[in-house]
Formats: structure tokens, C-alpha cells, sequence
């Protein structure tokens, strides 16, 4: 499959088009109000939606000039959807729905942010600046609001995934942040190198590029590049801005502001989401203290580290949306010091999740395991530390809280499953609600009972 057949002519919807939507999610139908709304002709595809408006008849593909697809439909050629592969084979091209975001907006003042994991913290906390400090801004993309629903505005901020930046080709950002980059979704992507590969096109086509100091695939191969800022959560650097001591800085002496304390972005990598943030706001001119009075009233996201209750000692902490062993290593290292009773499971994303997750074991006091990923996290523990297998995340709540309670000092019940959910749930929201509603159930002191979910 040869990507290259998909670039079109910046000029290309300026007349009247014959396009397949394919896909009919939430994206595909704000793309498909707006393509009619604009004078094309516009048919609809979408597996598992049958009864859709313009359906589309695919026998004959040449009857289309462009295909806009939805970010989840595969493109790569190990994989790729075979209405993709046949439209590409008869040199038919196939854009993303950001694509056509991006063709349809030449002038648009767009900030993308993608990476591994702090995507969402992180753009919903530069766009409260952003508004915060009256700036015209819209956020949508990966989050919020679909690019062809979002009103008209000045700036653009779009969280974007891996899957949307596979098959964009005609991307043009006045910002654009690669926060981190771990293995993942490697079933969609093929291997590592697809998935970093997808997600270094928001760099090649970005005026300027915030990169991550820690990390050092960016680093290598940006690092040092005209137009290349750094951000660094751990250390004095050279880099642009960084975090040093619970202390965001900007150059050798320049206290910008105090992080310790900040209930609403603990752990250090809310510094680095906190650190790109402040860089990307500085570039629109926006004064240092509106971003720190912004990053001090930011209401976090739910499922990211939320502090649901506590009782006694025992913190009740709701963080499924972690849900990769990389972002689960950062809720362990958030509560160092703390004794962890930790609960993991879902389905496995069958990543070396061990070398993300050792160093910060030390507080872990138990794990307790519940869905499809049990044996595979039981093998990997042994001789490590002790695991519970729970079945459910119910038994596995009254389980932990009932081994925390015994303990004194302060403790963590840390819901940080580093798993998919889809196993027992119906998303990683589905899972972190359930979470929140039996914690607030738990009562000081009764004994707490093994309730199935
Ligand atoms: P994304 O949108 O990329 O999935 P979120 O902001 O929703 O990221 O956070 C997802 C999970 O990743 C949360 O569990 C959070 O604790 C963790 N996380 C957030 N920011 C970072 C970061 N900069 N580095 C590593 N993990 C992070």
C-alpha cells in the first residue's frame, strides 16, 4: 500500500466532490453534516451501522474521488480495512477526518498534542489557561468536540491520537507536543516503530515542537533542531522549561511557580503535562502568573488520579484511566512513601509491563487482580510480590481496603489497573465509576464484604 497516493491538492474541496465517509461514530457524523452542508456529494459507510443516511454502495469505488476515514479504521498495510486497501489499490486517495479538518481550515491557527499518555490532562489544561487568559480557542479532536461541530475560532488545540496521525498526510500545525512515547497500541499499529512513526508526524509538521527532555527517542532525533523547545519533569536542564524540586523553572534562577501540594496534578508526570502546558502558553504570550493561578483552579479530568475519599489513613485513589504499564508506573510513583494496595487487571496490553513498573514496587504492599489479564499478572509477580486473584473489581476493592485498614500510616487503594477495560466493562469510565460507587459505600467501620459487580 502506498501511502503516497493518498496527498491530495490543498485545493482539492474547493470544488464540488464525490466522497465516501467511512466510518459513522461521532466524528463521522459531524463530518458528514458538514461535507453535505458544503455542496458535496457525500455517501456513508460504517460495518456495524447498517441503517445510515447515504448509504453507500461499494461495489464501484471509482465512483468516489477521496475517502475520509474514521481515526479507529485501520490504514497500515498489515492491517488496513479492505474498503481502504481496494480504495487504494485503484489509486483512490484515503485522508483522515483531521485531513479534511486541516484542507478545509488553510489559515487555522492549530496546536496538537500527542504522546503516549497525558494527552487529554494536558490539553484540557492548556485550553483552561488559554481561556482563562481571554484567548479565542477551541479544543476538540481525541477530546470534546468533533473537528467539523467545533465553532469557528482564532486557535485550535486538538488532542491527537495515534490512530488520527497514522493516516493524516496533509497535517500543518503552528504547535505541535510528543509528551512521551512507550509501546502501545501495537495491535493497531503493527510494531513500535509504526506507532512512533505516526505519532513523529506531528513534529515534521509543526513551526515549533515541544519535546520532552526524558525522553530520548525525541531528544535524538529532534534535540537541538531549529524551532525544538524542551521540557523536563526531573531535572535542572538545559531545557527550556523544567521541574526541579516541586518547582516549575524557566532558566537558571527563574521560579515560575510552587508545585508541591497541588492536589489537582499530583506526581511528577503532572509536571511534565504542567511543564508543556506553561511552554505552549508562553509562546502565545500569555503572562506567567494568569498560568499559574490556570494550573492552580484546573479541574482535573475524572479517572486520572482522582482522590475519591478517604477514610482514616487510607486514600481511595481512581485512576483508571491508566491504562498501560507505563501510566500505571506513574501512580505508583506518585505515592511513594505511601503503603500501596494496588489493584490491577482488565485486559493486557501484552507489553513488557515489568520494566515499566520495577523501580517504583518498593510501597507496593499487595496486588490484587481481577479480569482476563490474572494469569498473566500472577506468572509475572511471583517471587516478587504477593497477588490476591479477585475475579472482580469489587472483590478486589473490600479486599484491599480490608488488608489497608490493619495497617497504620498513611495507604493508598490505588485503582491504577494498567489494562484495557473492555474485558469486564464497557470503557475505562464504566470502570472507574464502579470504583467511585462502592468506595462511597465503604464505611469507616464495618467489615467491608466481598459484593460481586
Ligand atoms: P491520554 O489522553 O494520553 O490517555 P490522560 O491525560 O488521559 O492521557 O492520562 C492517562 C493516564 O496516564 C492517567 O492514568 C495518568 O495518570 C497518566 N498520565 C498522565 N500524564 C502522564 C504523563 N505525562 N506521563 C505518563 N503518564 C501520564
Amino acid at each position: 500500500m502506498n501511502p503516497d497516493l493518498s496527498v491530495v491538492d490543498r485545493t482539492f474541496f474547493a470544488s464540488r466532490r464525490n466522497i465516501l465517509v467511512l466510518g459513522y461514530g461521532i466524528s463521522g457524523k459531524s463530518l458528514y453534516t458538514f461535507l453535505k452542508s458544503e455542496g458535496h456529494n457525500v455517501l456513508v459507510h460504517d460495518d456495524n451501522i447498517p441503517d445510515i443516511p447515504d448509504k453507500a454502495d461499494l461495489d464501484n469505488l471509482n465512483q468516489f474521488d477521496i475517502i475520509v476515514k474514521s481515526p479507529s479504521i485501520p490504514f497500515m498495510s498489515h492491517n488496513g480495512h479492505p474498503i481502504v486497501r481496494r480504495a487504494v489499490l485503484s489509486n483512490i486517495p484515503v485522508i483522515s477526518t483531521f485531513d479534511a479538518f486541516v484542507l478545509h481550515n488553510p489559515d487555522a491557527r492549530i496546536i496538537g498534542i500527542t504522546g503516549t499518555n497525558g494527552k487529554s490532562t494536558t490539553t484540557a489544561l492548556t485550553y483552561h489557561i488559554m481561556k482563562d487568559a481571554g484567548i479565542d480557542v477551541q479544543m476538540g479532536g481525541n477530546i470534546g468536540i468533533p473537528y467539523f461541530t467545533l465553532p469557528k475560532s482564532y486557535i485550535y488545540l486538538f488532542e491527537l491520537s495515534s490512530y488520527e496521525l497514522a493516516s493524516s498526510k496533509h497535517l500543518k500545525l503552528e504547535v505541535g507536543c510528543l509528551l512521551n512515547i512507550e509501546p502501545d497500541h501495537l495491535s493497531f499499529h503493527g510494531n513500535f516503530e509504526n506507532y512512533r512513526n505516526a505519532k513523529r508526524r506531528i513534529l515534521d509538521a509543526s513551526q515549533t515542537k515541544i519535546i520532552s527532555f526524558e525522553d530520548k527517542w525525541s531528544i535524538g532525533n529532534y534535540g537541538g533542531t531549529d524551532n525544538v523547545l524542551t521540557v523536563s519533569s526531573e531535572y535542572q536542564t538545559q531545557a527550556a522549561v523544567y521541574v526541579c524540586e516541586h518547582s516549575l523553572m524557566v532558566g537558571t534562577k527563574n521560579l515560575i511557580l510552587d508545585l508541591s501540594g497541588l492536589l489537582n496534578l499530583m506526581g511528577q508526570h503532572n509536571y511534565q503535562n504542567i511543564g508543556f502546558a506553561y511552554t505552549i502558553c508562553r509562546h502565545f504570550g500569555i503572562p506567567n502568573h494568569i498560568i499559574s493561578k490556570g494550573v492552580k483552579t484546573f479541574h482535573p479530568l475524572p479517572h486520572r488520579l482522582n482522590i475519591v475519599k478517604k477514610i482514616g489513613d487510607i486514600l481511595f485513589i481512581n485512576d483508571s484511566k491508566a491504562t498501560n504499564p507505563e501510566s500505571a508506573a506513574r501512580a505508583l510513583a506518585t505515592f511513594v512513601g505511601y503503603k500501596i494496595y494496588w489493584l490491577v487487571g482488565g485486559r493486557s496490553k501484552k507489553t513488557d509491563a515489568m520494566s515499566a513498573i520495577a523501580r517504583y514496587l518498593g510501597s507496593v504492599q499487595k496486588i490484587f487482580l481481577f479480569g482476563e489479564a490474572t494469569d498473566e499478572f500472577q506468572q509475572m509477580f511471583v517471587g516478587i510480590k504477593t497477588t490476591v486473584d479477585c475475579q472482580t473489581l469489587a472483590t478486589a476493592l473490600h479486599a484491599a481496603y480490608n488488608e489497608a485498614r490493619k495497617e497504620s500510616g498513611p495507604s493508598v487503594v490505588l485503582l491504577s489497573p494498567m489494562c484495557a477495560s473492555f474485558d469486564q466493562f464497557d470503557d475505562f469510565e464504566h470502570r472507574g465509576n464502579t470504583f467511585v460507587e462502592i468506595v462511597m459505600k465503604l464505611e469507616e467501620n464495618a467489615e467491608s464484604g466481598n459484593h460481586e459487580n
